[in-house]
């Protein structure tokens, strides 16, 4: 059977596993989807040792993203310009690389049927999620891409390597300026309930708000926002199922059914 694994360090909380064996059984693929522990000092040897064995593909997550990167044969555009790859294939002995996150945020988005073309959209972080976001949002006719991060050089990075007017770089005390349709927290504040010090100014009640992060419970981001009286709070559960959908489009070329593992994977957490 054809064999696919996620490569992590921690790897236990990854629900990769059961996201891809459920797109396997609903779409009738025979394949085994297993997740895999990596030393840290032994992420190439591992992948390596993988392919060799005849592996077909691989899920990278934390902290080996970059590594993943480096040890590519051929990149997406997109795993070009995040500076990370999530998304690994094996060809006749050749590593091909991607990035699924940024699309997998779009789709969800699109699915809550959030308008992007046009939008103005407050990005708050610059970390690699960030940076896999950019593109992806982009090419979707944003108006206006601001990034907002602790460390205003890292934001000031992002913006100068895509050198598109539509964007700018700012420290979070600078988000009141300006008004935005869209703010994506894509920094891992909610990870410890840490509340972001953005003015109460920039969310109103035409603001759709998205946080990376997803809880059985709202994270403080977007719990703020709701009392705020943002229009739509959305956490980033979707978002975590639509970049294994595309995975899974690139190494089986069919597109599996989300709501039913989104769903699955809801009434877990609420259980947890
Ligand atoms: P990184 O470590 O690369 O970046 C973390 C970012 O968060 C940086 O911009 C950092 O700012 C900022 N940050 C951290 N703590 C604070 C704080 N207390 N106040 C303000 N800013 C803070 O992480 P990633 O970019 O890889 O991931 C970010 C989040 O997105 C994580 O929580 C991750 O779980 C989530 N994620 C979710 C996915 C999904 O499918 N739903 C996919 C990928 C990521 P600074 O630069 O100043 O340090």
């Amino acid at each position: 059977m054809d064999q696919y694994r996620v490569f992590g360090n921690p790897i236990r909380q990854s629900r990769s596993p059961f996201i891809h064996q459920s797109f396997a059984n609903t779409t009738q693929q025979a394949l085994e989807y297993r997740s895999e522990l990596v030393d840290i000092g032994l992420f190439s040897e591992t992948v390596h040792g993988f392919m060799l064995s005849g592996g077909k593909g691989a899920n990278i997550t934390v902290p080996f993203k970059e590594q993943a990167l480096a040890m590519c044969d051929h990149l997406s555009e997109r795993a070009q310009l995040a500076g990370a790859v999530n998304t690994l294939s094996f060809k006749k002995g050749k590593i091909y690389g991607d990035n699924t996150d940024g699309i997998g945020l779009v789709n969800d988005l699109i699915r809550h049927q959030v308008v992007l073309n046009n939008c103005r959209v407050l990005l708050l972080g610059a970390g690699g999620a960030a940076k896999g976001v950019v593109l992806p949002l982009l090419e979707r006719g944003l108006k206006q891409l601001v990034i907002a991060n602790r460390t205003v050089s890292k934001a000031q990075a992002i913006v100068d390597k895509f050198a598109d007017q539509r964007m700018l770089a700012i420290g979070f005390d600078d988000a009141n300026k300006f008004e935005f349709d869209l703010i994506i927290n894509a920094t891992s504040a909610s990870l410890s309930g840490e509340s972001l010090p953005i003015s109460s100014s920039v969310i109103t009640g035409n603001s759709v708000c998205y946080d990376m992060v997803y809880a059985a419970k709202l994270t403080t981001f977007l719990q703020k926002a709701k009392d705020q009286g943002a229009k739509l709070v959305i956490d980033g559960l979707g978002m975590l199922v639509e970049q294994a959908a595309e995975s899974f489009f690139i190494w089986r070329g069919v597109n599996p059914e989300i709501v039913p593992v989104l769903e699955q994977l809801r009434d877990s957490l609420k259980s947890e």
